[in-house]
Parts: C-alpha cells; sequence; structure tokens
C-alpha cells in the first residue's frame, strides 16, 4: 500500500507548507520583517499586511528566531511608547 505512504507524506508536507496561499521564502520573509513586527506592534492586522508571513514563521524556527529578536528589539528601540501603553495621537 504505497498509495498510502504517499497520501501521508503529501499532509505531512502541506502540513510544513501550511496553508494554501503566498508562500514566503526565507528572503522574502526577512524583506518584510520589520514591517510585520511594525503593523503587529501598531496593533494592525500584520497577517494581511503581509500575506503568507505568518505561515511561514509558524513553520520555519529561523525565521521565528529572527521575527522574534527584532520584535524585542523594536520594543525596547521605541521607550518612548512602551509596550502595552497606549497613546493617543
Ligand atoms: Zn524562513
Amino acid at each position: 500500500m504505497s498509495d498510502h505512504d504517499a497520501s501521508a507524506s503529501e499532509e505531512l508536507i502541506a502540513a510544513l507548507l501550511g496553508p494554501d496561499g503566498p508562500e514566503l521564502t526565507c528572503e522574502e520573509c526577512f524583506e518584510h520583517l520589520d514591517r510585520y513586527v511594525d503593523v503587529t506592534l501598531a496593533d494592525g492586522d500584520a497577517d494581511s499586511a503581509v500575506p503568507g508571513m505568518l505561515a511561514h514563521l509558524t513553520g520555519c524556527p529561523a525565521c521565528r528566531d529572527d521575527h522574534d529578536s527584532l520584535m524585542e528589539y523594536v520594543q525596547h528601540a521605541g521607550d518612548a511608547t512602551p509596550p502595552g501603553s497606549v497613546q493617543a495621537p
């Protein structure tokens, strides 16, 4: 029953690739990372701003690590508006 095995590994690949939709490469992911973090910190819809990013971060530990580092960096860099405090415009 190699047939069954084939569909099982297809499912595994689909799980690794994430949901259907635009695929980001690590390069594209890196390219859009600061924008993604910006939108996230602005309480925007980061997943819509950079489609495919969330799926890539979910499946790519290396880029998720970059994302976490940048997120931390940006939060500390913008100490005029500490995370958790909302400033009226
Ligand atoms: Zn990646």
